[in-house]
């Protein structure tokens, strides 16, 4: 049996829900409805085995930073597969593209953070984060610093260890998370959370919760604190300008190491190449994947500062992946950030794009269904709500709208994602000024047929 994008889309659902078992879904539910097949992609537009042509608010799963259809990155792994398809970097031996990668790496990340340990994803990257850590401070003869840090509702992965130092509860309730030695401290995430108090205080607040942790677990024993600079997968979730500078303060005064992870916001998606550059962050370590080769493959890795490499390269680090630095995706990732430094895209989204996003996408804060409506960069979330003077929550469950929303943005054909009910947008950065116009009318239409939709179904009652 040969299958192609030609085969009708209900056998291909058929065959999927046969013997495709997918990720963070509920398997039962997809299989009676069929998965929606996705046969190309072209710039910020995705094709479905039935031509629908959609709109990719979300470049794929906040990855294809530089746009889908880039033949040159066909190229770079095309021309590396016959010339090395694949050596290791384990037995003292190493290759043209991890050197010239984790080299671009160290020029394009900011301070001295010049060393890279390459990994095939962004959990696989924060799994080495943790055990690099743990064996820092045992190196320095500190071994009794095992506490890593992190939030509730962060996300650093899907793996044991990075989806423990995640703070996503439903995975934890999950195959045995999180493992000893993780503490959560609570997110800053104002409009949720935030009760009476301004966003600064609240910010304030949230941070401090960092050190009373610090204090709490004893600050000899503490190794590291871990966050997204803005939370993504938890919904695009943007601190009060007070909560980084107070972290970075406690981090330093307790000599603990901050490791920012920047799978997300890493590659230009901030309007910076990383997120600590926009939000004034001075991290230790950061995780890198997604945007690093625009998903076109696999790869992830942590920056490393020169304290941090020189303390591991002390001893054996008995750590590493058969694909560390892999080739292929090397030299994949290394065409897409030549082409979002030559072609001028990271400057473009920060002072062209960005900008004109922002003023459209907090317009959609005037629909009567949004409370808030948030962007940094190429990364926003609204919230959905049944009253905004009081940034009241539905009284149905949390989701239930968000749902409603996302799927009648599919109807739509524009991809935007719901984390409970907010939903959040994550465009490719090659996005233009006519599509961003595309984007919101979609989400405008899409907000207004929910609206109808939530008040038919007595839905817009507050908690
Ligand atoms: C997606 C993500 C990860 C995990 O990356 P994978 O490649 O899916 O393993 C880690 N951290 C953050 C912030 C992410 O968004």
């Amino acid at each position: 049996m040969t299958l192609s994008a030609n085969t009708p889309t209900a056998e291909l659902q058929a065959l999927d829900a046969a013997h495709h078992m997918h990720p963070f879904t509920h398997g039962a539910g997809l299989a009676a409805k069929g998965a929606r097949v996705i046969t190309r992609a072209e710039g910020c537009w995705l094709t479905d085995s039935d031509g629908h042509r959609i709109l990719d608010g979300m470049a794929g799963l906040w990855c294809v930073n530089i746009g889908y259809g880039r033949s040159e990155l066909a190229e770079a792994a095309r021309r590396q597969m016959l010339e090395l398809p694949f050596y290791n970097t384990f037995f003292q031996t190493t290759h043209v593209p991890a050197i010239a990668l984790a080299k671009r790496l160290a020029d394009l990340a900011p301070g001295d953070l010049n060393h890279v340990f390459f990994a095939s994803s962004g959990s696989e990257a924060n799994d080495t984060n943790l055990r690099m850590v743990r064996t820092y401070w045992a190196e320095k003869g500190q071994p009794q610093r095992q506490w890593i840090i992190s939030r509730w509702n962060g996300y650093h992965g899907s793996s044991v260890g990075s989806g423990s130092l995640g703070g996503m509860k439903g995975m934890h309730a999950q195959g045995g998370m999180p493992i000893p030695g993780i503490a959560h401290i609570d997110q800053p995430h104002w409009w949720l959370e935030g009760g009476q108090t301004s966003p600064e205080e609240f910010g304030l607040m949230r941070a401090r919760q960092l050190e009373e942790k610090i204090l709490e677990l004893g600050p000899q024993n503490v190794a590291a604190f871990i966050a997204e600079p803005i939370q993504g997968a938890g919904g695009v979730i943007v601190p009060p300008d007070s909560y980084w500078p107070e972290i970075q303060r406690i981090v330093k005064q307790y000599g603990i190491l901050l490791i920012a992870d920047e799978v997300i916001c890493g590659f230009g998606r901030t309007g910076n190449w990383f997120g600590a550059q926009t939000l004034g962050i001075t991290p230790d370590i950061m995780t890198i994947a997604k945007g690093l080769s625009s998903g076109y493959q696999p790869i992830g890795g942590s920056i490393v500062s020169d304290e941090v490499a020189e303390v591991i390269g002390g001893t054996e680090f008995n750590h590493g992946y058969t694909y560390s630095g892999h080739p292929v995706a090397c030299a994949v990732a290394l065409e897409n950030l030549r082409l979002l430094d030559e072609e001028g895209i990271v400057t473009r989204v920060r002072e062209e794009t960005a900008p004109y996003l922002k003023d459209r996408f907090e317009s959609l804060a005037e629909h009567p269904l949004v409370g808030e409506a948030r962007i940094v960069g190429m990364m926003g979330s609204i919230a959905l709500t049944p009253d905004k003077a009081s940034r009241a929550r539905f009284e149905a469950e949390a989701g239930t709208v968000g749902f409603l929303c996302r799927e009648r943005c599919f109807a739509n054909n524009l991809i935007m994602r719901h984390v409970y009910d907010r939903m959040i947008v994550s465009p490719p950065l090659v996005i233009s000024k006519d599509e961003i116009d595309i984007l919101i009318d979609r989400a405008w239409k899409s907000l207004d047929q929910t609206l109808v939709q939530v008040k038919a179904e007595g839905l817009m009652r507050s908690a």
